[in-house]
């Protein structure tokens, strides 16, 4: 299947096609994509670069919502991005304890978050291919 790129073709010689925007394939042919990589740099993009407790994008660490020393996992679905004023304020303790509410979950993204950066563009004609996380 080819979706074609606002009419756009695409000429040989003897043949014009239209300019393909997305192809999909039929069959799924050797994809060795395992996700994400959960990393500093990948957890604050996910959340914006915005502290989850109020929201301040300077002076940012990473926060485990449940403490490691709790048992706490160094998984997408428990770290946050956190300034470091609300990181000291929760301390060793969960959200619920320390009385600071998340702004959002802690979501392991899909692979659509982070496209627009290695294709430089994000088309929105892709959307529907893409499983489109919105915050
Ligand atoms: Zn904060």
């Amino acid at each position: 299947m080819v979706r074609t790129a606002n009419g756009h073709r695409i000429h040989s010689v003897t043949r014009s096609f239209p300019l393909p925007s997305v192809i999909r394939l039929n069959r799924y042919v050797n994809a060795p994509y395992k996700g994400v990589n959960l990393t500093r740099q990948n957890i604050f993009k996910r959340d914006n670069s915005e502290c989850q407790y109020c929201g301040t994008k300077r002076d940012l660490t990473l926060d485990h919502v449940v403490p490691s020393s709790r048992g706490g996992q160094h998984s997408w679905v428990n770290l946050v991005t956190a300034c470091k004023k609300c990181n000291a304020k929760k301390g060793d303790r969960t959200p619920e304890e320390a009385c600071m509410e998340l702004r959002r979950k802690p979501y392991k993204p899909s692979y659509a978050l982070f496209l627009r950066d290695i294709t430089g563009a994000h088309h929105n004609e892709w959307d529907e291919f893409l499983e489109v996380k919105s915050a």
